[in-house]
């Protein structure tokens, strides 16, 4: 119901005051203490800054102070610095197209000071005293000569106190550390030569030292990876891919940085996505720093205020560059993944705990388990894998010299697993999606190169469709004898099948039929063919596949391993999971206790 007072009142048009205008406009530049960091860290690396410290008390809520050994500023540009659009880093909207630093609408100090209690100090070299600032609310209460080290040391008090709605939004210190963390490690990746150092209740949880983005990346995707650079036309790219098995449910390890800025892009995930081909589930996020510099003209970065998207002049082939230098690289995985890795990644504490209890452990036996970091170390889960330490080469130097058919089989073991071994290490490869693999690609090849080849069945086979399934199949005959299936409609709801692609040996004919004519495929004229065609070759791969608990000869073994080394990805299987894993001797000695 609306109040008619209201709705009687004369409307009176005015302009706000300036500080209600920069609590609007704090309202989309800043939302939490990791957006407040994100501000005030840019603005240190754009004032040539290499140190920066960044203090939180309460996860940010009572206090978030940064202190850099940049630039600093003089008395008049410390004051001016809090006016609405002040900024010393462009003059002319051309600028705009040529941008160099990060910052540059100079909307970050004002919005800030006026939702906190702030106080800047700041010296420029130059000067012999510093200038110390304090603003509540966006209100200048006091400037003052005080002696401070050059640079900036700027604390940001009790966010949003006077707008206590916003406030109320505020999560959990330990929550809110995490951002701030999480954003610390990725934003510090295209600045190699900066340290950075994180506090939260004077504790440290965070120290950087300057280091390549290569190096920093590793302790950011826990698990293989490939290092690579590339470089095509404007675009040059470089970084580090995860292994497909290292993607999981959360973005966290997916890092973009477009021209040395953390950006969320859409257009850019999903060509890495795309780039890691068939590797990865539908739920799963890969695990990769991408790092992409372009001609500042080729890309719009003032579309959102804070500045985490970007708009590229011509997306088309920025989307295909990236996709094609990560399908470069993905398809170099081909050596066994390293035994620590294929248990859950990110293990929790616990299950580490768990798992060093039960294979690792400790040497006299008192305590029966091991401190979590010598676990961890144990389990190799922070270091990089061994076998891709590779050196700093592009993606075209990458060597990747393992071959299936170099490994002598021992046995088979749990109807599944085939135990092998090669040159001081213990292999285990799983068969059925070692198959699984090999049939995928060559289904998939054949199909893109149109040379699926049938074999005619015996006996036509007859199977009873829903009417859905049956008009799927009916409306896509051609589809479907492109994939090697001779299928006619018979009736209202029977299809004959005459023939079937000649992979298809021994399996369950009725499961593959069903599960094929359940490929939704009227979309198939859409961008999203390859994602269906995938599909179905994965689901004739799999009905294709070794069942597990099928004994194998040795000799069928070989034969396998021959056509895994001539198949790309063979370290996955079509959902991704790893087809073999390798442990050294040290990794199994460590088992018995045996390491030292
Ligand atoms: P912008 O970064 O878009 O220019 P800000 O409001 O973030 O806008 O900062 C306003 C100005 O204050 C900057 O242009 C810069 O000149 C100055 N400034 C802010 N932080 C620092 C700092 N840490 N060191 C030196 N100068 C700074
Ligand atoms: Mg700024």
């Amino acid at each position: 119901m609306s109040d008619p007072a209201i709705k009687t009142k004369p409307r009176q048009i005015r302009v706000l005051p300036e500080v209600v205008i920069n609590q609007i406009a704090a309202g989309e530049v800043v939302d939490r203490p990791a957006s407040v960091v994100r501000e005030l860290v840019d603005n240190s690396i754009d004032a040539g800054a290499t140190e920066i410290a960044i203090y939180l008390e309460e996860g940010g809520s009572s206090l978030i102070r940064v202190v850099d050994n940049g630039s600093g500023m003089a008395r008049d540009d410390a004051i001016l610095a809090f006016e609405r659009h002040a900024t010393s880093k462009i003059s002319e909207s051309e600028d705009l197209n040529n941008l160099q630093t990060l910052g540059f609408r100079g909307e970050a100090l004002p919005s800030i000071a006026s939702v906190s209690q702030l106080v800047l100090k700041t010296r420029n070299i130059e000067n012999p005293v510093g200038t110390q600032v304090q603003i509540w609310g966006g209100k200048i209460k006091n400037v003052r000569s005080v002696a401070s080290a050059a640079g900036t040391d700027i604390e940001v008090g009790r966010l949003f106190f006077n707008t206590p709605a916003r406030r109320k939004f505020l999560r959990q210190p330990a929550t809110e550390e995490q951002r701030v963390k999480l954003w610390v490690q990725h934003a510090a990746l295209p600045f190699p030569g900066v340290r950075y150092r994180l506090f939260a209740d004077r504790r440290e949880i965070l120290n950087l030292p300057p280091a390549s983005l290569i190096d920093r990346s590793r302790g950011i995707i826990q698990g293989s990876s490939l290092e690579f650079s590339y470089e095509e036309g404007v675009i040059e790219l470089f970084g580090l891919i995860g292994h497909p098995a290292t993607a999981s449910g959360s973005a966290d390890s997916l890092v973009l940085i477009v021209n040395g800025r953390i950006v969320k892009d859409k257009l850019l995930s999903r060509a890495i996505r795309e780039g890691y081909d068939s590797t990865l589930k539908p739920t799963e996020i890969p695990s990769a720093v991408v790092s992409l510099t372009i001609e500042p003209s080729e890309v719009d970065v003032n579309v959102h205020p804070q500045k985490s998207e970007v708009r590229f002049r011509h997306p088309q082939m920025v989307f295909q560059t990236v996709k094609q230098a990560v399908n470069s690289v993905v398809m170099r995985f081909s050596a066994p993944f390293v035994a620590a890795q294929t248990f859950p990644f990110r293990p929790k504490e616990t299950d580490l705990f768990r798992y060093s209890q039960t294979l690792l452990p400790t040497k006299g036996c008192e305590s029966g388990y091991q401190p979590v970091a010598q676990a961890l170390g144990a389990l190799g889960v922070k270091e990089s894998d061994p076998t891709f330490d590779l050196g700093h080469g592009s993606a075209v130097s990458v060597q990747n010299d393992f071959k299936f058919s170099r490994l002598k089989f021992l046995a088979q073991t749990l109807g599944c697993y085939l135990l092998c071994e090669h040159a001081e290490k213990f292999y285990v490869v799983d068969m059925h999606a070692a198959h699984e693999r090999y049939n995928f690609n060559l289904v998939r090849n054949r199909f893109r190169t149109r040379e699926i080849s049938s074999q005619q069945l015996l006996l036509p086979f007859s199977i009873e469709l829903s009417p859905s399934l049956f008009a799927n199949c009916v409306e896509h005959l051609e589809v479907f004898r492109r994939y090697g299936f001779e299928v006619e409609p018979f009736g209202e709801s029977t299809i004959v099948v005459r023939s079937v692609p000649s992979c298809f040996k021994d399996g369950d004919l009725r499961h593959l039929i069903l599960d094929v004519a359940s490929v939704p495929l009227e979309g198939v004229a859409d961008g999203r063919l390859q994602e269906k065609i995938d599909h179905i070759a994965a689901r004739i791969a799999c009905h294709a596949s070794i069942r597990s608990g099928r004994s194998m000869e040795p000799q069928e073994v070989y034969a396998l391993f021959d056509a895994l080394d001539t198949t790309e990805f063979s370290a996955a299987c079509p959902h991704g999971r790893p087809v073999v894993v390798s442990f050294s001797r040290s990794e199994v000695e460590q088992w018995f206790g045996r390491d030292r």
